[in-house]
């Protein structure tokens, strides 16, 4: 009898914390990924009053609803040494790191042809995500199911392109020059006719011409661009018939307004507060739509997050007596080039042969007869940037190449995001609260906590709904790729987050 107990609690132990093989059956039919730009994990917090409610009447909310029904982590991480658009839209799908993935920087310098390279420029298609190494969440759920369909939206390519992967049926964004949707023919030759019959409100409603198009453009950075981008969203929806498909179906969506917004109003803005509020009433109109053409949510997943923070305008942090100023790249130059010239002599070329996001690309001209000369070049420019102001720390390619990366946290961010031949010969780590001097009147390119913290959020009946902590963004999609059966990413070195699934 006593062995009976013992066996009987054990066996319900390991039972009340499993799931059930027919509960993993219950898959979702569709899966929306909600990707917000710049959405710093405070901005749920802050605005959660003035959010709708959870529930009016017989429709659902906003923010509210996905925070009280699904399963929250207030302060997901990034952990990477450099926080951006490019990089975090790619980690969010893969699962994988930026050195994992081959994401590093929205934008890289390269030697070789002395040209700017971009995450998502592709010279056979102009655009594509060939840059990204390895499946995504979509691309692994096409690989299994057949018929699965895969949409990305996002005003930006490269959100739109890094949420779509390698598989999507389409992937939408907004074409700079003419401020139409388009698609790049990596994806498919020709946009469908319910994404041109988009183009024609938008001609119609803009009266777009070639000499108002730039005028035109600003309205994107307003509400005006969270409403077009969910107009797309939802013909994706309800031409694609999404979520009633015999196997899962995944839309990604990128809010890329609010950073745009972002950058030139800063996070305490007005401004910010009102495009809060606007992507609030609009996820709600989204998710009603769902609602009314699935019959319920019952089988949707939707998951919230962000691909970066944003730090506070400096204005604001020395009006709160923090430490906070820009980093002028013409002084780095000055200063490197003097120092660099009056130790090593007159060189052939110039010094530094271009420069991106902190990261400083060396002209190899010089080390052509002397390749010793490099290390020494390299650290003698880390010697005279670290006494500029606002520079925390200096890593060279050198160091790291023999293990040496700054010492804590810092340091293993940098390896998460290195990779040779990308990242630049010298990288400036700035101190807190410090960055690089632009038009922006603030930015997000380093792995303090305003910049790696966002919100991830995630909803549906696979998940306990609840506040969480310890989660890392990189986690979300191999979480998915569990309860849709499916593999996760290639590269992807993320956790399933089982505590959300009540493991
Ligand atoms: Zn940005």
């Amino acid at each position: 009898m006593k062995y009976l107990i013992i066996a009987l609690t054990l066996l319900s132990t390991v039972n009340a914390n499993a799931l059930t093989f027919n509960n993993y059956l219950k898959k979702p039919k569709l899966v929306i990924v909600l990707v917000i730009d710049q959405f710093r994990a405070d901005f749920l917090t802050r605005f959660q009053k003035t959010f709708m409610d959870e529930k009016v009447k017989s429709e659902v909310g906003g923010f509210n609803f996905l925070m009280k029904n699904g399963a929250y982590f207030p302060n997901a991480e990034y952990n990477v040494l450099q926080s951006m658009t490019c990089p975090g839209h790619a980690m969010i799908m893969s699962g994988a790191l930026p050195h994992e993935n081959g994401i590093v920087l929205n934008e890289w310098f390269e030697k070789k042809t002395n040209k700017k390279i971009y995450c998502v420029s592709d010279d056979e298609y102009k655009l594509s995500p060939r840059r990204l190494k390895g499946t995504t969440l979509g691309d692994e759920l096409k690989n299994v199911y057949k018929s699965s369909k895969v949409y990305s939206i996002a005003l930006k390519d490269r959100s739109s392109i890094m949420l779509g992967g390698y598989r999507a049926d389409l992937a939408l964004w907004i074409d700079n020059d003419e401020m139409k949707w388009t698609t790049s023919s990596f994806y498919r030759n020709d946009i469908p006719d319910w994404v041109k019959a988009e183009n024609e409100k938008l001609v119609k409603n803009y009266k777009l011409s070639k000499e108002n198009i730039k005028e035109a453009k600003k309205d994107l950075a307003t509400y005006l661009g969270v409403k077009i981008t969910v107009d797309m969203a939802i013909k994706a929806i309800q031409e694609e018939k999404l979520g009633k498909n015999v196997s899962p179906d995944i839309l990604a969506i990128s809010f890329s307004t609010h950073d745009m917004s972002g950058h030139t109003n800063g996070p305490d803005s007005l401004e910010i507060r009102g495009i809060s509020h606007v992507e609030d009433r609009e996820i709600s109109r989204l998710l009603n739509v769902v609602k009314k053409s699935l019959g319920s949510l019952d089988d949707v997943t939707v998951v919230l997050t962000a691909d970066h923070g944003i730090a506070p305008n400096v204005e604001t942090s020395q009006a709160n007596k923090i430490d906070s100023g820009k980093i002028d790249y013409d002084e780095v130059y000055k200063k490197v080039n003097e120092r660099l010239t009056k130790k090593f002599g007159k060189p052939s070329k110039d010094w530094i042969q271009g420069h991106r996001s902190f990261h400083f690309y060396l002209n190899e001209e010089n080390f052509t007869d002397k390749p010793e000369l490099k290390a020494l070049v390299q650290a003698e420019m880390k010697t005279v940037v670290k006494t500029i102001h606002g520079v925390r720390d200096v890593a060279t390619s050198n160091e790291i190449d023999n293990g040496k990366f700054p010492i804590g946290e810092i340091g293993e961010q940098l390896k998460r995001q290195y990779l040779a031949g990308i990242s630049g010969d010298v990288i400036l780590i700035p101190e807190p609260f410090y960055m690089e001097k632009d038009d922006n009147c603030t930015t997000h390119i380093t792995g303090y906590s305003y910049d790696r913290s966002v919100p991830l959020i995630l909803m549906g009946k696979n998940f306990k709904a609840g506040v969480y902590s310890g989660a890392n963004v990189i986690d979300m999609a191999p979480t998915l790729s569990f309860i849709l059966g499916i593999l996760p990413g290639s590269n992807s070195t993320g956790k399933v987050l089982s505590q959300t699934l009540g493991l």
